[in-house]
């Protein structure tokens, strides 16, 4: 009884809402020469000023974005000022774009109840994604399937659509995945569009036709459900999974650090605190473990496509290594194909290259864990935008990412249809 007390005594001092961002800043520091990024490294490896590092440190004349409290934007500014650092304003008060972006989804959410049409113009709950899946099974119950291919930390069922013309059940497939940073929604907003696109446009596009005459695709447009959650209703800006970690305050851990891919390896942290934690140990996470089984089971898997955000950055293996892969010539000539494919659309420009020498190490990633399992064709792409909006990317802007997306990755599929393996 007490404790019922309490929780509504919290909820009525507002302290279950969403966390707020009033006055908080987005800084784009540029980066000159390797001095420059041993500083801000060191400053992000510290818990100095609260900052939160939305690009991290990385190659040479990669700019560097740091989310700034308020409460700290005179000492950072002094901070930067006294180590030579450049620096520009790219969000003058995050809370302004998070008012509008509620605002929309709100007003979205009461124009879909009424006319019971899913606007994939706009960002949108679990349930709501969920049940467009739903809705895409029944209305193309020969094309497409819900399946369920687990339950998340928090017991919430993870949603695969699995787009099939028959063939048996080992037919050559696809894995697209999306969402596995919760915050980037952007992501999982591209992935359901594409869910849609994939049967709307079957037995009209030649292209999508002739992929799915040859190999299955599955869509998991949300995979990290708790977090996705989290972002809705207590931080916008929640990365990791939900999980808890026994001896220390903080959740959740970095679901692309927890793949069995040189696990723990460089670009990991072993502190829970951190954004890119890596876990107790490789598929601790039950949500990346339960992609893992799906997929070793399946046995069959031909390409896996990350989506993340942001950046436009389109990228393969290794990111724990340095060292090329073996298929690195014919990866990077597909990569090369479909950035260009889609800059087609609207002109945005994409950067290709292996993981770990265009942005930075990053062990225990998805696409590296695909790529030493047999899943040759391992892409991840880092949606819109460079960082105007950065993850706060607006709603208008997701029809014309989905758009550009797909012929990108239809030019990945197009290039597995044709050297199945
Ligand atoms: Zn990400």
């Amino acid at each position: 009884m007490k404790w019922i007390l309490f929780l509504g005594a919290l909820i009525g001092l507002g302290i279950c809402r969403q966390q707020k961002f009033r006055g908080d800043q987005v800084f784009r520091v540029n980066v000159r020469n390797g001095d420059e990024i041993s500083k801000l490294t060191q400053l992000m490896n510290s818990a100095r000023f609260e900052l939160s590092f939305w690009k991290s440190p990385s190659t040479f004349n990669r700019p560097v974005d740091v989310l700034v409290p308020s409460v700290n934007l005179q000492p950072v500014k002094s901070f930067l000022k006294t180590q030579g650092l450049e620096y520009s304003v790219t969000i003058d008060d995050l809370q302004d774009l998070l008012d509008i972006e509620d605002e929309e989804m709100r007003l979205n959410e009461g124009q879909e109840r009424n006319d019971s049409n899913f606007n994939y113009g706009a960002y949108h709950s679990l349930e709501a994604i969920y049940q467009e899946m739903d809705s895409i099974a029944i209305d193309f119950p020969k094309l497409a399937s819900r399946l369920k291919i687990g339950q998340t930390f928090e017991k919430r069922p993870m949603y695969v659509l699995k787009f099939s013309t028959g063939g048996g059940k080992r037919r050559p497939a696809i894995w697209l995945n999306a969402g596995m940073h919760s915050r980037e929604w952007i992501s999982q907003a591209t992935a359901i569009w594409t869910a849609r696109k994939i049967v709307s446009d079957y037995g009209k596009d030649p292209a999508i036709t002739s992929i799915l005459k040859k190999v299955d695709i599955f869509l998991l447009p949300v995979a990290n459900p708790d977090g996705y959650v989290y972002t809705q209703t207590r931080n916008r800006l929640w990365r990791k999974t939900r999980s808890l970690n026994p001896g220390s305050h903080c959740i959740g851990t970095d679901p692309n650090r927890n793949w069995n891919a040189s696990f723990a390896g460089k670009g990991t942290s072993n502190n829970p605190c951190s954004e890119v934690y890596h876990g107790p140990h490789a598929h601790s996470e039950v949500e990346v473990k339960s992609i893992v089984e799906f997929i070793k089971k399946h046995g069959n898997f031909k390409c896996f496509i990350d989506l993340h955000s942001y950046s436009q950055l389109l990228m393969y293996p290794y990111g724990y290594t340095v060292k090329k892969t073996l298929d690195a010539a014919e990866l990077d000539k597909v990569a090369r194909r479909a950035a260009k494919a889609l800059a087609s659309k609207s002109g945005t420009e994409y950067e290709v290259g292996p993981i770990s020498t265009t942005v930075y190490p990053a062990s225990g990633n998805s696409l590296d864990w695909a790529y030493d399992n047999g899943i040759k064709y391992s892409f991840t792409f880092e949606l819109r935008d460079t960082g105007n909006y950065g993850f706060l990317l607006p709603a208008d802007q997701i029809i014309p990412t989905a758009e550009e997306t797909w012929l990108g990755m239809k030019t990945i599929m197009e290039h597995v249809r044709d050297n199945l393996y």
